[in-house]
């Protein structure tokens, strides 16, 4: 990618820009103005003071990098890495990095305004959904949403499919009343039950679901309808990997270090009307209400990670949207799970193969011993983090969004070697 091309319109606006000298321009700001503001735009050039950092071409960078199968925080788009890079010093003409910019001056407000917006595109958010960029990890969450949307003595109801949704499960129990109205446990969480037959609390103030189980790669390819209340969703590690139909939710909430950034921002999506009603002891860095009224900006939020998930959802809009990416983490997802199931019960996935993740996919070895070979031999090929979740064992490769086929294509013509020299 051309350096050109990796600058993105971003507006600028400046009190007083009469000190400022036209000179060369590495990285144009440009003159749109919007209406609620009272600044004076003008188009400044801007020369970097102090030495820029030549980015590195995208070539000779691959062949230094490894193919990373971590679970998250995870493997992020290497375009999206060399522009970051190439931004780093001086962001655009500002004369800081991100990371030294006010949160509440311009230029970081259009970087969080822009991040929200291509969020809205990618997801197609309705207009009565708010965006909010918290902190405090997916796990914060799982207290902050029976705080928010529930009493004390409300019934709420959780769907545990595996580690995840059962720890958002184990949480909800200090804040409100959760019932499990069904758990994948004694299978093992391979699977993912059928609405029909759930038997769901009429007084429900939420169905809690985990769209994604990380460890156990179970996968909800549809979503069951609450009976009563509405749904909430732990989208964490397949969060902007396919389209969703964000009106059937109340909330989607998601920990950005899997899919779209780095870890210290949260993502919240929620339907304006679930939020106002925080339990009178929630902290205020909890309540939905307050992040809301404040634009995500009630104190100094995580600005260099927001910044890296817009430059990752910018370059999602760029890869022609959800559709697109569904396609192509179906494809490597497919690839490796063919590999698994071709393997003669060399290699094993044991989750019920209608409700397969295209984002987390473990397995075994046969031969369980081969296990630590495996996982060194790979290694040695650049291709890491690859053991399964301590609580489960095995392996687990993990292929997000910026997974590149190619890092697939290597490990599964690893494992037909490695098959063939151990058989
Ligand atoms: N939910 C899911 C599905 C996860 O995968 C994780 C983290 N691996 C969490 C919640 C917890 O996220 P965090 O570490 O951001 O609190």
């Amino acid at each position: 990618m051309s350096m050109s091309m990796a600058t993105s319109n971003h507006t600028i606006f400046l009190h007083n820009a009469t000190n400022l000298t036209n000179t060369t321009n590495h990285f144009p700001i440009t003159t749109t103005r919007t209406a609620t503001t009272t600044f004076k735009p003008i188009s400044i050039k801007c020369t970097a003071t102090t030495r820029t950092q030549a980015p590195p071409q995208a070539s000779t960078q691959s062949q230094d990098r490894v193919f990373n199968f971590a679970a998250g925080p995870a493997t992020l788009p290497e375009n999206v890495l060399l522009k970051a890079q190439s931004e780093l010093y001086n962001w655009r003409g500002s004369g800081m990095s991100v990371m030294e910019m006010s949160h509440r001056g311009k230029e970081f407000l259009s970087i969080i305004q822009k991040a929200e917006s291509d969020l809205r595109t990618l997801l197609n958010i309705p207009s009565e959904y708010s965006v909010l960029f918290l902190q405090g990890g997916a796990t914060t969450q799982f207290a902050a949403i029976p705080l928010n949307l529930c009493t004390p003595q409300d019934t709420v109801d959780y769907i545990v499919t595996g580690s995840w949704s059962d720890k958002a499960f184990k949480e909800a129990q200090k804040y409100c009343k959760p019932k499990v109205i069904w758990s994948g446990k004694s299978e093992k969480y391979t699977k993912i039950p059928s609405f029909s037959g759930l038997n769901q609390s009429t007084e429900a103030r939420y169905l809690h679901i985990c769209g994604n189980e990380t460890i156990h790669g179970v996968e909800f390819k549809d979503y069951p309808t609450p009976q009563n209340g509405v749904l909430v969703a732990d989208m964490s590690s397949n969060f902007c990997s396919k389209p969703v139909d964000v009106s059937r939710f109340g909330l989607i909430y998601a920990g950005a270090q899997k899919n779209v950034g780095p870890s210290g921002v949260t993502i919240v999506i929620i339907r304006k009307d679930l939020i106002g009603n925080a339990q009178g002891l929630t902290p205020v860095m909890l309540d939905y209400k307050i992040h809301d009224e404040n634009n995500s900006l009630y104190n100094t939020p995580p600005c260099y990670g927001i910044y890296m998930c817009g430059l990752v959802f910018e370059d999602l809009v760029e890869q022609g949207g959800l559709k697109e990416v569904e396609k192509k983490n179906k494809k490597k997802a497919e690839i490796l799970y063919n590999a698994i199931d071709d393997s003669k019960g060399f290699f094993r996935c044991p989750v019920d193969k209608s409700v397969r993740s295209l984002m987390n996919v473990p397995f075994t070895l046969e031969k369980a011993e081969l296990e630590v070979e495996f996982i060194k031999e790979a290694a040695k090929e650049k291709m890491v983090q690859l053991k399964g979740h301590r609580s489960v064992g095995g392996m687990r490769a993990s292929i997000y969004n910026a997974m590149p086929l190619a890092g697939v294509e290597k490990l599964v013509a690893f494992m037909k070697d490695f098959q063939a020299r151990h058989a």
